[in-house]
C-alpha cells in the first residue's frame, strides 16, 4: 500500500490552515492564508463566514495541489477550529444571515449581566462548567436573533441553523449534508449540558435559540460525513476546538496533564480524566473530548488577548513589521524600565472575568520608548500565563513540575525566557508547534484506524528547554507591580456607556 496521510483543517482566528501530517506525526507541509478582521465598533469583533470558508478552501485545495495527492492518498481529514464564534445561516440557501460574531466581541456584556441578575451564575456553572461571559456563543446567536430583521421569525420555522465554526466547516465540506459538532466545542456554547452532554432546554429557552437551530453533537473522533474529492469520499473522522486539540496534540492524555498555547490568546487546558473538577479560581470546566462515547474533561483558563498584543504592536502601534521583531526590540529596552502593559483590549478572562477592564499602559517615564512598550508586552502574556497557572494549581491540587507550550506566540526566545523565570518553571517548547492541528489529525487518524492510541503517546520531541535564571526577589518585584496594574485596569468602562 503507498504512504498514506492525514490532513488537519486549522481554521483560526487570525488565518485558515490546512496541515498535512504523516503516521510519524511529521508535519509534511502547511498552506496558510490570512482573512479579515471586522471591528465595526470598540468591542465588536467580526468575521464574514464565507469569507472563512474561501480561505479554508483555497489553503486545502494548495495543500492537495502541492503534494499532488489523490483521494487514496488522504486517509482522514480532521477540523480544529476558532471557538465560540457564532454563524446563523438559512439552511435552504446556505447564506449567513449575519456575520460570525467572534469569541472576543463584547457586545452582548449587558445581556450577560442581565442573565447575572436574574440569578443564574450557579445554575449555569453546574450546567456548563462555564461563568456567565459575552465570550461563550448563546448570548451572540440571541443578538443575531433579535437584531436581524425578520431572524426571529426565521428560526421559529425552523428555517435557521446555528454552528460554531467546526459546524459551519463540516456543513460547507458535506454540501449541506452534515450539521453536527461534537463536544469540545459544543461546551462552548453555554446551551449545553456538560454532565449530561445534551443540550439544555431551560439555557436555549433562557437564550431564545430553537432545538432545530441547533447541531447534533457526535464524538470528537467520531463521523462527520465526507468531503467528495475527484469522486471519491474523505472521511471528515476527527473535530476539536483548538484548545482541545492542543492538549491532544500534545498527548496529554493522562489526568494532570496540561499545556498551554500561545496563540491570539493563551488556554491553559489541564486533563481532568473522566470527571468534571470545579474551579474556585474563575477557571472553566469544560469537555476536552470524547472518544468511544467516553467523556474526559478540563479544567481551562483563558486569557483573551495574547499573541493579538503582538499584533497591535505590528498594526496599531506600527513598532515592528512583522510578529517576530518584537524579540529583537524588547531586547532592546533599558533594563531599569518599569513599564508595564496591561493588555485588557477585550476585557480580562480567568482569572479575573472582568468584561468592563480595558488596556493600559503603566509606569511611563520620559525615556520610555517602543523597546520598553514592546517588553512590556511581551511580558503581560507570561504574566497572565502565571496567574492562570496559579489557579489551576489551587483548583486540581497539582503542582506543575513544568510547563508544555505550543502556538505561534512561543516561538520567541526572550517570552520563553521570561516565562519560565515568572513561573520559575522549566518551559518545554515542542518541535511541532502546530499541537493544535496534529490534536485534530489525531482525532481523525484514530477513527478510521489509521493510528492506535499507542502509536501516538512515544514521540513528543523538544526542541528547546527554557530554565528559570531571574532571582526571586526580582520576580516578585515585577508580579507586585504586574498586579496593581491589573486592578487599576479593571472596570475601566462604565456599564451604561
Ligand atoms: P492563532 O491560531 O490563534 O491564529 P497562532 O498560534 O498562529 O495563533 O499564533 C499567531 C499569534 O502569535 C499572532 O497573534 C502573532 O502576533 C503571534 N506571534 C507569532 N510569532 C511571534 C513571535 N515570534 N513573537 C511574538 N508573537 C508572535
Amino acid at each position: 500500500m503507498s504512504q498514506q496521510f492525514v490532513i488537519a483543517i486549522d481554521q483560526g482566528t487570525t488565518s485558515s490552515r490546512a496541515v498535512l501530517f504523516n503516521h510519524e506525526s511529521e508535519l509534511l507541509d502547511v498552506s496558510q492564508q490570512e482573512f479579515t478582521q471586522h471591528f465595526p465598533k470598540p468591542g465588536w469583533v467580526e468575521h464574514d463566514p464565507l469569507e472563512i470558508w474561501d480561505s479554508q478552501f483555497a489553503v486545502l485545495q494548495k495543500l492537495v495541489a502541492n503534494n499532488q495527492l489523490r483521494p487514496d492518498d488522504i486517509a482522514a481529514i480532521g477540523i480544529t477550529n476558532q471557538r465560540e464564534t457564532t454563524v446563523v445561516w438559512d439552511r435552504n440557501t446556505g447564506e449567513p444571515v449575519y456575520n460570525a460574531i467572534v469569541w472576543q466581541d463584547r457586545r452582548t456584556a449587558a445581556r450577560c449581566d442581565e442573565i447575572t441578575a436574574q440569578g443564574w451564575k450557579d445554575r449555569i456553572q453546574q450546567k456548563t462548567g462555564l461563568v456567565i461571559d459575552a465570550y461563550f456563543s448563546a448570548s451572540k446567536v440571541q443578538w443575531i436573533l433579535e437584531n436581524v430583521e425578520g431572524a426571529k421569525e426565521k428560526a421559529k420555522k425552523g428555517e435557521l441553523l446555528f454552528g460554531t465554526i467546526d459546524t459551519w466547516i463540516i456543513w460547507k465540506l458535506t454540501e449541506g449534508r452534515v450539521h453536527a459538532t461534537d463536544p469540545s466545542n459544543a461546551a462552548r456554547t453555554m446551551l449545553l449540558n456538560i454532565n449530561s452532554g445534551e443540550w439544555d432546554q431551560d439555557l436555549m429557552t433562557l437564550f431564545g435559540i430553537p432545538a432545530s437551530m441547533l447541531p447534533e453533537v457526535r464524538d470528537s473522533s467520531g463521523d462527520f460525513g465526507e468531503l467528495q474529492f475527484q469522486g471519491q469520499g474523505i472521511p471528515i473522522a476527527g473535530v476539536a476546538g483548538d484548545q482541545q486539540a492542543a492538549l491532544f496534540g500534545q498527548t496529554c492524555f493522562e489526568k494532570g496533564m496540561a499545556k498551554n498555547t500561545y496563540g491570539t490568546g493563551c488556554f491553559m487546558l489541564m486533563n481532568t480524566g473522566s470527571e468534571r473538577v470545579d474551579s474556585e479560581s474563575g477557571l472553566l470546566s469544560t469537555i476536552a473530548w470524547s472518544i468511544n462515547g467516553e467523556t474526559t474533561y478540563a479544567l481551562e483558563g483563558s486569557v483573551f488577548i495574547a499573541g493579538a498584543a503582538i499584533q497591535w504592536l505590528r498594526d496599531e502601534l506600527e513598532f515592528i513589521e512583522s510578529a517576530g521583531e518584537s524579540e529583537s526590540l524588547a531586547l532592546q529596552a533599558n533594563p531599569e524600565s518599569d513599564v508595564v502593559v496591561v493588555p485588557a483590549f477585550a476585557g480580562l478572562g480567568a482569572p479575573y472575568w472582568d468584561m468592563y477592564a480595558r488596556g493600559a499602559i503603566f509606569g511611563l517615564t520620559r525615556d520610555s520608548g517602543k523597546p520598553e512598550i514592546a517588553k512590556a508586552t511581551l511580558q503581560s502574556l507570561a504574566y497572565q500565563i502565571f496567574d492562570v497557572l496559579k489557579a489551576m494549581e489551587n483548583d486540581s491540587g497539582i503542582e506543575l513540575s513544568q510547563l508544555n507550550v505550543d502556538g505561534g506566540a512561543i516561538a520567541n526566545n526572550f517570552l520563553a525566557q521570561f516565562q519560565a523565570d515568572v513561573l520559575q518553571k522549566p518551559v518545554t517548547r515542542p518541535t511541532v508547534l502546530e499541537s493544535t492541528a496534529l490534536g485534530a489529525a489525531y482525532l481523525a487518524g484514530l477513527k478510521v484506524g489509521y493510528w492506535q492510541m499507542d502509536d501516538l503517546t512515544k514521540v513528543r520531541e523538544i526542541e528547546r528547554e527554557f530554565k528559570p535564571k531571574l532571582d526571586t526577589d526580582t520576580i516578585e518585584r515585577l508580579l507586585r507591580r504586574w498586579h496593581k496594574a491589573v486592578e487599576r485596569s479593571k472596570q475601566w468602562v462604565d456599564k451604561d456607556d
